[in-house]
């Protein structure tokens, strides 16, 4: 795929969407395993919070699905464990 033609735009043109998405409480977004495809919600992902940051697993088979680490003024994110997340949103938004 080419990233030198006219058929996108600037990623902060998605800065409007993407600050709504998260500012939601992701615990009840429905998430499915990138290692053995089950689904559940993020709240129900094995917390481990011991680590430098927080560190989520599968419930069905403990590989790592979520990484949050938080630093002053900055945060880490990792969400390869999973595959896409399917967050509810407020009515009317
Ligand atoms: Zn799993």
């Amino acid at each position: 795929m080419s990233t030198n033609d006219d058929h996108h735009l600037d990623a902060n043109a998605a800065g409007g969407a993407l600050r709504e998405i998260f500012s939601v409480d992701v615990t009840a977004a429905g998430t499915s395993c990138a290692t053995c495809a089950h689904s559940f919600t993020f709240a129900e992902a094995l917390l481990h919070a011991w680590a430098p940051g927080l560190v989520g697993r599968c419930p069905a088979c403990g590989e790592v699905v979520f990484r949050l680490v938080r630093a002053p003024g900055r945060a880490w994110l990792d969400l390869r464990g999973t595959t896409c997340l399917d967050i509810r949103m407020p009515e009317g938004r």
